[in-house]
């Protein structure tokens, strides 16, 4: 397409994405202006956007949630207690859990929750909402950005994805071309692995050096219960079974408002059992006793799932160049060992804001001034808590005992545990998954799951539950750079991992009998829920999931 059809925006600043992280940053900066503006001769009066790829604000955004509201206390301090919070944590319990029977353990200090809040992410960024609004930021919603727009190195702008193509990428009646967005500071708040950071990281090399990121899924369903079930704010988390102790992650259950009740389970996407299907374990955790008897009577009302960057400190991205900041989960601020990145990913965003209007008050926001957003976080309660934790999830690298060990000595030695100088190192989770024509005699298949449509769901109920739709006729938006690879390498290596990784049954491998396998890939796009697991997990890295046509995707604004 020439130029010359593409419409071009110009502005200042463009959030893209619009979870915790950026709706935080836009509110920061636009506060920090209208400070300013009370005061000076020469008024600030800078464009700023938001741009989302969902329907409305909170559709995509998915979190456990128990919140730490200190980013929240810094940011709305005269109003922060309004937020619509589900309760406050006042009990809570850590199981560890056998296939019948549960142990209530003593909490460790820094899983301790009294005091924090159960929330629904979507519910809290529709509260921040308005107040963008009054702070002069604008919100665009349906417009995912699909490229970033670079002028050598330096970031320009980004381009939203075109709407009205088709099945076979042919302009529809209704073809609109996308937007090229220009502005001087692109801040990329997309969540766990962005598009567009995916592409600046391999372009400018951010991740030199560093660990690669390590990946958790979090599956989570939202229940209505009998009345008196649970208290709004009961927090109870769970080890051990059913992942035992050779994959990452855990059971979580948070009690809501309404007599609603979050139940989920977090999976360590560096599992080495190709075997395992993460959705499949979370139904098995509802069959568990005493989860069964919770959610007893009740009934399943969403469902959803989403990416979780687990590699803290040492997986952190160079944060900022030329034209553009990281923020959020595209930036690797989240804790977990306290699984909790809502407070930390705002306050990156805040201090995003403050950077740019340190720029913006200069008259210039170059290189020199964003570079600062690094010691910003480094002078900040970000790296107070993140550095201490810096070797948490590698640790259990070698299972669930050592991980908790280690976990237990970098309490007592800031984090470095036994034998480990500083740093301890990592692999990409998709290098960890064992082959199963080497291995397959000792890679056990975990027991089958029956969905029964009342406790337990097969992936298409859940989906059904997420909300999700797309529009049908508009091209596949899970990129596949070698089909050929699915029927023959990976189905003898792997035996098609990603029919099970995917929470949303996406990949099928179906019976074809014109192809020289008769088997063939497909696609079942439009189930996805946006959770970026398979451009993660997929062995041989040939996934890449770009952005469908704007508004398309799940609906989370009620979980
Ligand atoms: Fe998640 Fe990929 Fe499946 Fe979509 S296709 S739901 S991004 S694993």
């Amino acid at each position: 397409m020439s130029q010359e059809e593409r419409e071009i925006l110009e502005l200042d600043v463009v959030f893209v994405g619009a979870g915790p992280a950026n709706m935080a940053g836009a509110m920061r900066l636009g506060q920090l202006i209208q400070e300013h503006n009370k005061t000076a001769e020469e008024p600030l009066e800078p464009a700023i956007a938001i741009l989302e790829k969902g329907k409305e604000i909170g559709s995509h955004a998915l979190s456990g949630a128990v919140v730490d509201p200190r980013a929240f206390e810094e940011l709305f301090p005269d109003s922060w207690q309004d937020a619509p919070f589900e309760g406050t944590v006042e009990r809570e319990k850590l199981w560890w859990m056998t296939e019948s029977k549960k142990l209530s353990m003593p909490i460790p200090p820094m899983l301790k929750n009294v005091g924090k809040k159960v929330a629904s992410l979507g519910k809290l960024l529709k509260w921040i909402e308005p107040q963008l609004e009054d702070v002069g930021v604008d919100i665009f919603c349906e417009f995912p950005a699909s490229e970033i727009l670079l002028d050598g190195d330096r970031v320009i702008g980004v381009r939203t994805g075109d709407r009205g193509v088709d099945h076979h990428g042919e302009r529809k009646a209704n073809f609109e071309p996308g937007v090229d967005i220009h502005a001087q500071t692109v801040v990329l708040g997309e969540g766990p692995r962005g598009t567009l950071a995916k592409q600046l990281e391999e372009k400018l090399g951010l991740m030199e050096g560093k660990n690669p990121q390590i990946y958790a899924i979090g599956l989570k369903e939202v229940w209505d219960l009998p009345p008196g079930r649970i208290e709004a704010g009961d927090v109870i988390h769970s080890m051990n079974w059913p992942l035992g102790f050779d994959t990452f992650g855990g059971g979580f259950i948070y009690g809501m408002k309404n007599d609603q009740v979050i139940v989920g389970l977090v999976v360590g996407l560096d599992y080495s059992n190709p075997h395992l299907d993460p959705h499949g374990e979370f139904q098995r955790l509802k069959t568990h006793p005493a989860v069964k008897s919770l959610l007893a009577g009740g009934k399943m009302a969403f469902y959803g799932a989403k990416a979780v960057p687990e590699g803290g400190w040492w997986s952190c991205p160079k944060p900022w160049g030329d034209g553009f900041l990281l923020c959020g989960d595209s930036g690797s601020f989240l804790n977990s060992q306290r699984l909790k990145g809502i407070h930390l990913a705002m306050k990156s965003g805040m201090l995003a804001a403050e950077t740019i209007f340190e720029g913006l008050v200069a008259g210039k926001v170059d290189a020199d001034v964003l570079a600062r957003y690094e010691e910003k976080i480094a002078g900040s309660w970000i790296k107070k808590e993140l550095y201490p934790v810096r070797n948490f999830h590698q640790a259990f690298d070698k299972g669930l005992v050592g991980g908790m060990l280690q976990a237990g000595l970098g309490m007592v030695t800031g984090g470095r545990g036994w034998g480990i100088a500083d740093r301890l190192g990592t692999q990409a989770g998709h290098e960890r998954l064992k082959r199963l024509d080497k291995e397959g005699a000792s890679l056990p298949k975990p027991k089958e799951v029956a969905f029964d449509g009342e406790l337990t769901f097969d992936k298409l109920a859940d989906v059904y539950n997420s909300g999700t739709g797309h529009e049908e006729d508009q091209p596949v938006h899970l990129l596949v750079s070698d089909t050929s690879v699915c029927v023959d390498q990976c189905a003898r290596e792997f035996d098609n991992p990603c029919v099970r990784f995917c929470p949303a049954s996406v990949y099928e491998m179906v019976e074809d009998q014109s192809t020289p396998s008769g088997k063939r890939l497909q696609i079942n796009a439009s189930n996805c829920v946006h959770c970026k697991t398979c451009d993660i997990m997929d062995p041989y890295q040939l996934i890449t999931w770009v952005p469908p046509e704007g508004g398309g995707g799940p609906n989370y604004s009620k979980m």
